[in-house]
């Protein structure tokens, strides 16, 4: 058989980390440094993502989802993340939204978007953060005004990851008595998106401005009710997006990991190939070690979350807080490693380096986690 027609073969079916890094290998490896490049990924690749039933594997059976395990959907995003951060965080707001939908959404609700979400035939994104609000998510001006049985909703978002591509967008605005969250399907008149491009890093994640300009919503828009929206909706959809931001930095810690062994194998200096100093030793034994530990984070974390337990907000946190840091800290070291070829468009840790630093602004800034996870300390000594 031709690669040709190989590469017209769906992808089989992604239903563990096993899988998950076959599909990896096979599908996104070879292509992030040209995707990247390019600030786009390919239609091609998200029909891949569909076909392996990776868009919303967690979503139950009867929608075509996989019911799956969040410890399973977290080493998932862990694979993809080591392969390409951009379709990992493509991943996360889909994630993020079908999320929403099944732990908030009414029956009819689900039922419209459920199976079209799991299927990758929809794709999701998360609209928060404007110009002027992005940590303090209070500061939102975007407004939802009840008028007639529905809602009209004005304002602009920024900095909307898979905003170029998606069909359905996750919107928070104040509505009249607190946040509430909207279905907001692109086809509404009154939407339109405007491509943001060349940023540092996710650079293929096709981030868009989204303006909501007098659009008429259905009450059938509103996910959880008006007052409640603020605190469970808001509160859960971030954990599980920062869920998935801890394991694609766990991904990105690995692929330091890989690039850094396999380069200071060959790349001979001195005489003698770089992987025989003790000082190249030392960084790449710090990243066996945080790679480990940040997986483990990671996994603790999705045990509480398949477990119903609260714990798992906090968990969740300081996964994200030790992943995010550890990957930026390892990926500034890999580039380091490689020497002038690091800084080059020709070995991927130069990616990492720009994708990793993201990590840490993305899904609660290094600077909000450590006030979170301090707080924490606070509150336990009180009690
Ligand atoms: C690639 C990318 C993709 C994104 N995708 C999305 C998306 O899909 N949807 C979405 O809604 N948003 C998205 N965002 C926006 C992201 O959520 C925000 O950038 C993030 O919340 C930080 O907000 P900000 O950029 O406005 O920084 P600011 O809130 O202005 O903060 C600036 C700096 O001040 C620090 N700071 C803030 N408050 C405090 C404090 N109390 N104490 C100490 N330091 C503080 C912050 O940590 C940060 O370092 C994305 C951003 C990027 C870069």
């Amino acid at each position: 058989m031709t690669n040709q027609l190989l590469a017209r073969l769906p992808a089989s079916p992604v239903l563990d980390r096993a899988t998950a890094n076959a599909f990896v290998d096979e599908h996104i490896v070879p292509f992030a440094g040209a995707w990247d490049l390019a600030g786009a990924v390919p239609e091609g690749l998200l029909a891949r993502i569909a076909d392996a039933g990776l868009w919303a594997p967690f979503l139950a059976p009867e929608l075509g989802g996989a019911g799956m395990d969040m410890v399973t959907l977290g080493e998932i995003h862990e694979e993809v993340g080591r392969g390409c951060s951009s379709v990992r965080s493509l991943l996360t707001v889909h994630t993020m939204l079908s999320w929403a939908l099944s732990r908030f959404g009414s029956p009819d609700q689900v039922q419209q978007w459920g199976p079209a979400l799991a299927a990758g035939q929809q794709l999701g994104a998360f609209c928060l953060s404007e110009t002027g609000a992005g940590s303090d998510a209070a500061a939102i001006t975007t407004t939802a005004t009840p008028a007639g049985a529905g809602w009209v909703l004005n304002g602009v978002k920024k900095w909307i990851t898979g905003g170029q591509l998606a069909d359905l967008f996750l919107v928070f605005a104040q509505g009249p008595h607190s946040m509430v969250a909207l279905l907001v399907p692109r086809s509404t008149p009154g939407v339109q998106v405007r491509p943001i491009e060349d940023m540092l890093g996710t650079r293929a994640s096709m981030l868009a401005e989204i303006a909501f300009t007098d659009v008429e919503l259905g009450r059938g828009a509103l996910i959880g009710p008006s007052g409640f929206a603020s605190g469970m909706v808001l509160a859960g959809v971030l954990d599980v997006g920062r869920y998935s931001v801890a394991a694609g930095s766990v991904g990105i810690i690995q692929a330091c990991l890989d690039a850094s062994a396999s380069y200071s194998s060959h790349r001979v200096v001195g005489g003698s190939p770089l992987r025989d100093l003790a000082l190249i030793q030392a960084k790449v034994s710090d990243m066996v070690t945080d790679v480990r530990a940040a997986r483990m984070l990671c996994a603790e974390a999705g045990r509480l979350k398949d477990a119903g337990d609260p714990g798992t907000i906090m968990a969740t946190w300081i996964a994200k807080y030790f992943a995010s840091t550890a990957a930026a800290r390892h990926a500034t070291e890999a580039v380091q490693i490689h020497g002038a070829n690091g800084c080059s468009p020709h070995y991927p840790v130069a990616r990492y380096y720009r994708d990793a630093k993201v990590m840490e602004i993305i899904e609660g800034s290094n600077e909000i986690q450590r006030i979170t996870i301090a707080g924490e300390a606070y509150r336990e000594q009180a009690r």
